[in-house]
């Protein structure tokens, strides 16, 4: 097999920015060590998130010179509208700024004390605004997906018995809906299954509870179905896609990841009167309901990026950078998280740096570690993302921690990608040489955001 080439072409590019190891130490200890806090002029290569970071095609900015900036019944909507449609076949399309505006509307309405919601795992902000209404968000990830090193084909998928077993718990009235989460973004960018999109389904028309997907990696889990499931090798991803949504009741969207769009996100769904309610809601929060917090241009490049990324080529490409970069660290012997996910590579700090406790923080020693040997950020998923304090002040760790290199669609080329594995094999091979870290100040809420922290021995 030949490699597996970017299916584009470059006709506009920008920058990226060079320092010196002195200058990023530097920069660093100016930052208080935190990943949030540099300038994103002073990084080489960008991996804090793929949200809102992919590259748009000229398609797409040709789609932006296209927007009908009407406030009622733009143009923009309507192209917007078919294509949701096409893929999703939901009757109702409501657009929002982002994902969690679709959340925050979705959950305000059926939310509330007393109510309780399924995922396989819920994405941070969509626990955040079912927690935010009073209702309970509870994750029934299968057994697989707890764990970091064992490879399975999906890893994101739904413990059905365990969901079945907290749907008896909890009551079928007190549940509003149950959502799939796909791909699970917090279990790893893990795919699930078109079985068990289907088993959730029957369980849910077991107990009459509609079921949602939270569809903002929708086109990288159709291709994981593709390669992995028997049965659709030979079918299109369009197919794959329609599929998936001929489940759902409904769906919510973030288009910063799966539609290429540097803003922009949509709540779906088949019930009218939820609909109605939505679109009221939609109204005294986000805007008018053809535009709902974005400007006509940004309605013309979602709804050509939500076709663009079916595209297979694009998609071998996409999956194959992933799994490329992973398989560079596990031949080099480090830690990572397995197998490749979709949107992002993992690495396990808790392995990769064993002398450093936990209360120490070694996923940050890690993330620092990368920026100052090349430039590279990452984020922490663990203790400083997750952690609490009990009663007595002692750090509650995170059940795992982790360094996310999240990578951007369609942003970086190979050449970056053997760069980002030098350097992590670098510091892997000069990883006795790193120390702890501490917290020097922090909030109470989302500490991770603005903490400052400081090597242990400075
Ligand atoms: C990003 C994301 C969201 C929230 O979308 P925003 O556009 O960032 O508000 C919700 N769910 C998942 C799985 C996501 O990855």
């Amino acid at each position: 097999m030949k490699t597996i080439i970017e299916p584009f072409r470059i006709k506009s590019v920008e920058p990226i920015f060079f320092t010196t190891r002195e200058e990023r130490t530097e920069i660093l200890r100016k930052a208080d060590y935190n990943s949030f806090r540099i300038k994103a002029s002073d990084i080489l290569i960008d991996l804090l998130t793929d949200s809102g970071t992919s590259a748009m095609s000229s398609n797409q900015w040709a789609g932006i010179m296209l927007g009908d900036e009407s406030y009622a019944g733009s143009n923009s909507f309507f192209k917007f509208e078919d294509s949701v449609r096409s893929i999703t076949a939901m009757p109702f399309i409501i657009p929002t700024h982002q994902g969690r505006a679709a959340e925050k509307i979705l959950f305000t309405i059926l939310g509330g004390k007393g109510k309780n919601f399924i995922s396989n795992t819920f994405f941070d902000t969509t626990r955040a605004n079912i927690e935010f209404s009073g209702a309970e968000a509870i994750d029934c990830v299968c057994e697989e997906g707890k764990h970091p090193s064992i490879p399975a084909p999906f890893k994101g998928n739904m413990d059905i018995s365990l969901l079945r077993k907290t749907i008896e718990e909890k009551g079928a009235s007190s549940i509003p809906l149950i959502m799939l989460t796909i791909t699970n973004n917090s279990g790893g960018g893990q795919p699930v299954s078109m079985q068990n999109i289907r088993d959730t389904r029957k369980v849910c028309d077991e107990y009459g509870i509609p079921l949602y997907i939270d569809a903002c990696r929708f086109a990288e889990n159709a291709w994981f179905i593709k390669l992995r499931e028997d049965g659709y090798a030979g079918k299109p991803v369009p197919e794959i896609a329609r599929e998936m949504f001929s489940y759902a009741d409904g769906c919510t969207m973030s288009a910063k990841k799966d539609a290429f769009a540097n803003i922009g996100g949509f709540l779906a769904m088949k019930n009218p009167e939820l609909a109605v309610s939505c679109r009221n809601l939609l109204i005294i929060t986000e805007g008018f309901t053809t535009y709902g917090g974005l400007a006509g241009r940004d309605l013309e490049a979602i709804a050509i990026g939500l076709q663009e990324v079916m595209d297979e080529h694009y998609l071998q490409y996409r999956i194959r950078s992933i799994e490329y970069l992973t398989q560079k660290l596990v031949e080099a012997g480090v830690p990572v998280m397995q197998p490749a996910g979709g949107h992002a590579v993992y690495l396990d700090a808790r392995e990769f740096l064993p002398h450093i406790p936990v209360y120490q923080y070694p996923g940050q020693s890690l993330v620092c570690a990368l920026y100052e040997a090349g430039g590279i950020r990452a984020v922490e998923i663990g203790s400083l993302m997750f952690g609490k304090y009990d009663t007595a002040g002692k750090l509650v760790p995170a059940t795992l921690e982790l360094v996310r290199l999240a990578i951007p669609r369609r942003v970086y080329t190979q050449s970056h990608i053997d760069y980002v594995a030098e350097v992590i094999i670098e510091v892997f091979n000069k990883r006795n040489e790193l120390k702890g870290m501490i917290i020097t100040e922090e909030t109470p809420l989302l500490r991770h955001f603005t903490a400052k922290l400081k090597p242990v021995d400075v």
